[in-house]
């Protein structure tokens, strides 16, 4: 009995601890999310990508640890709007300078800076292709790819990002870990080819509008499944890389992707075909060149450490269908 109960002990003390370190989609759905973006891009485009594809998911996750050692890395993974007041984005400027102006920069480092860090990665990519620099197209690819998918997260552009101030601790991996991590190998990613962005400004604050606009549903439905739970049904142990840790329980899971009605696919794949949308209206601005004839030499790609088959597979089908 005592044993059971170290045991319990020592994985709750992993799940406290590891929780805070669950940000953003988690690296499945990081890796899976830029992985799945490449197979939108024209013909143009999706050789070379498709060459680096191993480098573009493994490094999806960099902005993520890059958290742990940069302390302005944090703030350009979400925007907590609803700090700004009952109608924020009314309030909120688009415009950077304009924001700094009004609020001050250090105001929106702390509440956050997701919005605006997108034009500038856009504004990076765009110079990248322009000097046909292989390393940093395949760089700022990856890592704008992985701040447009955190655009996605509905708990990204929220104060109550984990849940913290309604009680409900944990509910941002649960949303964006746990429920990917179970469901994601069965979702539809044939989101069609990329498409060009007139005004990719314009789209990154209505990505973020929509996200926010989740929070509610996000929440309230947690809320209302926990009181259906008791513990020892809402959560279980499972074993992770070796480890026992505690986590929610897969019926419990079910049961909230359920009353999301599809909500994490949704913009889990809404998020695949805006990072293509991005690289090509990145490529297409910088006059469209040549990626073929780019001296890619020097990019090392990853060791990958665990494939992922069900992405390649799908990736394939993705291909075939456009060759038909
Ligand atoms: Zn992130």
């Amino acid at each position: 009995m005592r044993k059971i109960f170290s045991v319990i002990f020592i994985a709750f003390i992993l799940f406290v601890f590891l929780a805070p370190f669950a940000y953003s989609w988690g690296f499945f759905a990081h890796k899976r999310i830029n992985y799945m973006a490449v197979f939108t891009l024209p013909s143009e485009m999706i050789g070379f990508y498709k060459k680096h594809i191993h480098f573009i998911s493994e490094h999806a996750v960099d902005p993520d640890r890059r958290r742990y050692t940069n302390a302005n890395e944090g703030p350009r993974h979400y925007i907590d709007i609803d700090h700004f007041g009952p109608s924020p984005f009314d309030s909120v400027p688009e415009k950077w300078t304009d924001a700094v102006t009004k609020y001050s920069e250090d105001t929106l480092k702390v509440y956050g800076t997701l919005p605006w860090n997108l034009d500038l990665m856009m504004y990076n990519l765009s110079d990248a292709f322009k000097k046909q620099d292989a390393q940093k197209i395949l760089r700022t690819s990856t890592e704008l790819g992985h701040y447009i998918a955190d655009a996605h997260v509905p708990l990204h552009t929220t104060q109550n990002h984990d849940g913290q101030l309604t009680n409900q601790k944990g509910i941002h991996a649960f949303w964006e870990s746990r429920i990917p991590e179970l469901m994601a190998d069965n979702y539809n990613y044939f989101v069609g080819k990329a498409k060009y962005v007139d005004k990719p400004h314009e789209l990154i604050w209505q990505i973020i509008r929509q996200s926010h606009t989740e929070v509610d549903s996000v929440l309230g439905f947690e809320a209302q499944l926990n009181e259906q739970y008791a513990p020892d049904k809402k959560y279980a142990i499972e074993s992770k890389r070796k480890k026992s840790v505690k986590t929610y329980s897969e019926a419990y899971t079910r049961a909230y992707n359920k009353m999301l009605n599809g909500m994490v696919e949704r913009r889990m794949c809404a998020a695949v075909y805006t990072i293509g949308c991005f690289w090509y209206t990145a490529w297409v601005n910088a006059g469209q060149p040549d990626l073929n004839k780019l001296d890619d030499k020097m990019v090392t790609d990853p060791v990958v450490k665990k494939q992922d088959t069900v992405a390649a597979k799908i990736g394939k089908e993705i291909l075939r269908g456009h060759e038909e």
